[in-house]
């Protein structure tokens, strides 16, 4: 074992050791339950938790059921009256529990698959909608870099760059000396660590974190919550590092007086946040954030914010309870007069920007509201235009500029692969032929 993943296993027998077996935690898992493992034997669950983790063989049936369907809501560590990180433990244990009950290879296969079919989807989405220059910059090695501050966007938000786009410019506004870094080349490991090929994860997600340190950066500013729970919960727990590590939200809600201060007039809005719980204090410091947008109302809607910790990823496994999520989502705030969803992460952008296809709604990521709020942003949202179907002309001619700035080709089969991945995903959504066609019809140009 390497010494990284002896820290992992003296992380989850901290828990095990601490843990009182109450059962608490399993009590309020939300994706127990909807796999149907009962409440009731909660304590038996746990126990057997406990077990693998001090070593006790091959997990039972009930406990990898449980594992697998383990969506990273957080629900169970906020439960625990121990303050153990459940979530880690769970994770941990699943990955353990992977590892005694697959060969090692078929795991290290599914996560190069999983990797590869990412990297080509945000390779592709991100040379449809960003210039060379900024892309160049983004991808650079992190170690090179000088500035005081990261700001790392993690890869799949490079489906949808305007988000990365608003960011930067909300922390030139605050004057920041920072830097931007991601991509595929930075990637946090997410899919190596999920599929249990550890080695490949301290190569990947390990060493990535390890750049970061690398630049000297006294701070770095994640942007995707699953990067956030890796870093957070995989490296920051492993080894203390000596930057600050935290979601952005959280670092302009800190900074909040002076994003106020250059706050300009704004239109009326009533809108409603989607929200999730699980990454931090990010719903709370997104709220503050928009609270403090001048004429923005907040519409108050009770949500089921507690079942994933964003769309997608890990939830995506419950395909129902997602779609049920958006439309109650959708329907609760017309019915409520909102005139616009906003969301926290972009997998959740991807998921409901073609809303307006189906409900009288507007669909803004909040980092779109606070850039504008500072009279910057405006970075056109291709991918809502995408995803909402009718008139691609707008999305085809800047895709046209881009992908030859960027020097790529888009082909059928390419086209092909992009609308599943655009279209399949659950969420709300216009004509899936719209885009299908318009882009087919690009890649003949040739
Ligand atoms: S993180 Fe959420 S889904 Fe996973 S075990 Fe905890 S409560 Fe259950
Ligand atoms: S809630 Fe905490 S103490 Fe109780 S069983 Fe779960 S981990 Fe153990």
């Amino acid at each position: 074992m390497t010494a990284y993943a002896d820290r992992l296993e003296a992380l989850a027998a901290e828990a095990a050791d601490r843990c009182t077996t109450c059962g608490k935690c399993f009590e309020v898992c939300p994706t127990a339950r909807e796999i149907g493992l009962d409440a009731g034997q909660a304590v038996a669950r746990v126990g057997e938790l406990a077990a693998l983790t001090q070593g006790a063989g091959a997990p039972p049936d009930l406990l990898l059921k449980w594992l697998n369907a383990c969506d990273g809501s957080a629900r169970c560590s906020a439960a625990c009256p121990e303050d153990i990180n459940v979530r880690q433990w769970v994770t941990i244990a699943k990955m353990k529990a992977l590892d005694a009950t697959r060969p090692r290879d078929v795991g290290a296969a599914n996560a190069a698959n999983r990797f590869r079919h990412m990297a080509q989807a945000v390779r592709l989405l991100a040379s449809m909608q960003l210039p060379s220059e900024t892309l160049k910059k983004i991808v650079a090695p992190a170690e090179r870099r000088t500035a005081e501050v990261l700001f790392y966007t993690g890869c799949n938000v490079l489906r949808t760059p305007h988000i990365v786009l608003n960011v930067m410019d909300i922390l030139d506004a605050l004057q920041l000396d920072f830097d931007v870094v991601g991509g595929t080349a930075h990637c946090c490991g997410v899919y190596q660590f999920q599929e249990a090929d550890l080695p490949t994860y301290e190569r990947i997600g390990h060493r990535t974190f390890e750049r970061f340190g690398r630049s000297g950066a006294s701070k770095v500013l994640t942007w995707c919550p699953t990067c956030t729970k890796n870093f957070d919960e995989l490296e920051k727990d492993v080894e203390e590092p000596f930057f600050d590590l935290g979601h952005v939200s959280e670092f302009l809600a800190a900074n909040l007086d002076a994003l106020k201060a250059r706050f300009v007039d704004q239109p009326r809005r009533r809108v409603v946040i989607h929200e999730h719980l699980g990454i931090g204090a990010t719903v709370d410091s997104i709220r503050k954030l928009l609270g403090a947008v001048p004429n923005l109302e907040l519409v108050e809607l009770v949500q089921d914010s507690g079942f994933s910790y964003a769309c997608g990823g890990q939830a995506a496994k419950f395909k129902d309870r997602e779609q049920a999520i958006h439309r109650a989502l959708a329907e609760g705030a017309v019915a409520a007069g909102a005139d616009t969803i906003v969301t926290m992460y972009h997998s959740c952008h991807r998921a409901l920007a073609g809303t307006e296809a189906v409900y009288p709604l507007r669909v803004v990521n909040f980092t779109d509201v606070i850039a504008e709020a500072l009279g910057r942003g405006g970075h056109p949202d291709y991918y809502r235009l995408y995803k909402t179907g009718g008139s691609m002309d707008e999305a085809v001619t800047a895709a046209r500029t881009f992908l030859e700035n960027n020097g790529v080709r888009l082909d059928e089969a390419s086209v092909q692969s992009l609308t599943a991945d655009i279209f399949d995903e659950t969420g709300l959504a216009g004509s899936r032929d719209a885009f299908a066609q318009a882009f087919t019809a690009l890649a003949r140009e040739g």
